[in-house]
């Protein structure tokens, strides 16, 4: 059933990356959402369509989803998925976090720890994180590619736009194997970074979250957006878009990804399991059975 209004996440949508430019989307942007309230009641509203949709994915059995999320430190990625998956039954769900490798995965070729988690037919699946680190931050610290005990031989200048190559090469596939990816670049302003960290430290309930390397990292931020622009260039396609979703206003980022699945999901034939004639003679016989007890 197509929306009855505007689509909120698709100006954000990147599915051809040659010309995208990050500077062309502004983290501080609402789009046509002019409040929070009415950002909060559409929200209620996607979930709800999201856990309909869900149900009738997880009965047919055949489609998976794939989420990705990407993001600076405190950009919201874990809140995101908090809210957006707030209506999914928990059965149909997979969420994954992948933080720095451990020795068995760097003895890995760079695709096989997400590869053991790819979500199965008729689930959700949730990459907080994930195999785009290798393009982002081992981009910005190239000391951790040595760490990868790649043969020297094969990294050359070019292992960026090779990965890039593997990465599509991947999503190609897994689209023809019915297993749809959507990913989802948080996109939050420095600005806004700074005082999200500066609440962390004035909030005793937030201290937990805050880290002296988040606020390190912070200082190679140009390389991280070139690194993300250049990663989106390269990798946005049709069968697998990215959403450059603005996140300066937390509950406008979770809006545009509630609409984006929704819009993901709605896209496919989504239907309950037919009942054969058989099947319907059995149900039949076991009413009448009950019925008579
Ligand atoms: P939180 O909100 O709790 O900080 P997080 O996703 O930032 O969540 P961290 O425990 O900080 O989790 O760990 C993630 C760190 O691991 C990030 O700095 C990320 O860049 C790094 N990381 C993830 N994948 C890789 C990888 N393939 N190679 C190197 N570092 C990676
Ligand atoms: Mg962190």
């Amino acid at each position: 059933m197509p929306h009855h209004t505007a689509s909120v996440s698709r100006p954000f949508c990147v599915s051809h990356g040659k010309r995208f430019r990050l500077r062309d989307i502004d983290p501080r942007s609402t789009g046509a959402i002019k409040s929070k309230a009415r950002a909060a009641a559409r929200l209620e509203k996607g979930v709800a369509r999201l856990s309909a949709l869900q149900e009738k994915l997880y009965a047919q059995d055949r489609w998976a989803l794939l989420l990705i999320f990407q993001a600076m430190d405190a950009a919201g990625k874990d809140g995101a998925i908090k809210h957006v998956m707030s209506g999914i039954n928990p059965q149909g769900c997979q969420v994954y976090s992948f933080k720095a490798p451990s020795s068995e995965e760097l003895d890995h070729d760079f695709l096989w720890r997400t590869t053991r988690r790819l979500p199965e037919r008729g689930r959700i699946g949730i990459f907080n994180r994930s195999y785009y680190e290798e393009v982002l931050v081992v981009r910005v610290h190239p000391e951790l590619l040595a760490r990868e005990r790649m043969p020297e031989a094969l990294v050359t200048k070019h292992v960026w736009t090779e990965r890039f190559e593997d990465i599509n090469a991947l999503e190609t596939y897994l689209g023809r194997n019915g297993v749809m990816v959507r990913k989802f670049f948080l996109h939050v302003s420095r600005a806004a970074q700074r005082e999200r960290f500066l609440s962390r430290l004035d909030e005793p309930q937030k201290n937990w979250k805050f880290s002296t390397a988040d606020v390190r990292e912070r200082e190679h931020w140009d390389a991280y957006m070139a690194a993300y622009e250049d990663m989106i260039r390269h990798t946005a396609s049709a069968h697998a878009p990215w959403h450059v979703v603005p996140a300066d206003h937390k509950w406008f980022a979770r809006l545009v990804v509630a609409d984006a699945i929704v819009a993901a999901l709605e896209s496919l034939d989504l239907r309950f399991p037919e009942v054969s004639a058989d099947k319907r003679k059995d149900l039949a016989e076991a009413r009448a059975a009950l019925e008579s007890e």
